[in-house]
């Protein structure tokens, strides 16, 4: 029995990023928060809080705090309110996202109607959208069908988008509207994972996906392996393996989100390797 770690797997530059930046003003301050979860992993935004980072979700739930922006990024009014309530505001927000921003904001400058190929409600897209007010969120190429769609349109994505979803809302767009300029803002990290997550899949009787359930790219890494190895799970914890999964394996593949630090992976192997010795 093989069990192997795929090549890109788990915390990407950005959230290794913000934690530091988070540990490191936990370290020296008392009253330190984040404004909604740090990052979409409940396992590591309680390692937050039992070294007391606490999470809230508007900033006048806390008088004078060290407000920490999470990696997804916030609308700038959030900022600013923040700042007018006397918060020290320390920006966490991943550069990657923050290129989308830029992206996003000066299409539209340029008279682009501008379209964010994302999740709509995730706080990634909403914070895009504040960059650029006047954006469409489209999370499918059903959704686009039921639009009527101006002549110039300028697309920018969620940095955790598939490059799949993206490629057929450019060849609906690419027939249908007179001037398209598409800004591919994926990072680097979402795509190396999701491709490492496919091979490593096609090689696999079992795939094991770690990360939290509401993290959106590791839903994507789910879906992707589960395309290729029926028998794919997606986990927050090594508590939830099931040995079962892994009767009749030679092979089992894990990957993780790019929310999931490299140790948690190395308990889940840990697990794995007790579970099938
Ligand atoms: S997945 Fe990419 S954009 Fe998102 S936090 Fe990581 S490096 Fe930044």
């Amino acid at each position: 029995m093989e069990v192997t770690i795929a090549k890109y797997a788990g915390a990407c530059f950005g959230v290794e990023r913000a934690l530091d930046i988070v540990l490191k003003n936990a370290d020296q301050k008392n009253n330190v928060v984040t404004l909604g979860p740090l990052i979409h992993n409940p396992k590591v935004v309680a390692d937050l809080e039992s070294k007391g980072v606490r999470v809230i979700e508007k900033p006048d739930e806390v008088d004078s705090a060290t407000l920490i922006v999470r990696t997804h990024g916030v609308v700038p009014e959030i900022i600013d309110e923040a700042k007018a309530l006397g918060h020290d505001v320390v920006d966490a927000t991943c550069p990657y996202v923050k290129k989308v921003h830029l992206a996003a904001s000066k299409l539209e400058d340029e008279g682009y109607q501008v379209i964010i190929v994302g999740e709509s409600g995730h706080p990634e897209v909403d914070g895009i959208v504040g960059h650029a007010k006047g954006a469409w969120v489209v999370g499918s190429r059903v959704e686009l069908e039921q639009m009527t769609l101006p002549k110039k349109i300028g697309v920018v994505v969620q940095t955790t988008q598939s490059q799949n979803l993206l490629q057929e809302v450019v060849s609906y767009l690419c027939t249908r509207c007179e001037n398209l300029k598409v800004i591919n803002t994926i990072c680097q990290a979402t795509s190396e994972r999701q491709a490492a997550a496919k091979d490593l899949a096609l090689e696999c009787d079992c795939m094991i996906v770690i990360g939290g359930k509401n993290s959106a790219n590791t839903t994507r890494l789910y879906e992707i392996c589960l395309q290729s190895c029926s028998n794919t799970h997606h986990i927050e914890t090594s508590d939830e393996l099931r040995v079962e999964w892994f009767k009749g394996c030679n092979h089992i593949g894990i990957t993780a989100g790019a929310s999931t630090p490299q140790k948690h992976i190395q308990i889940v192997k840990s697990a794995i390797d007790n579970l099938v010795a």
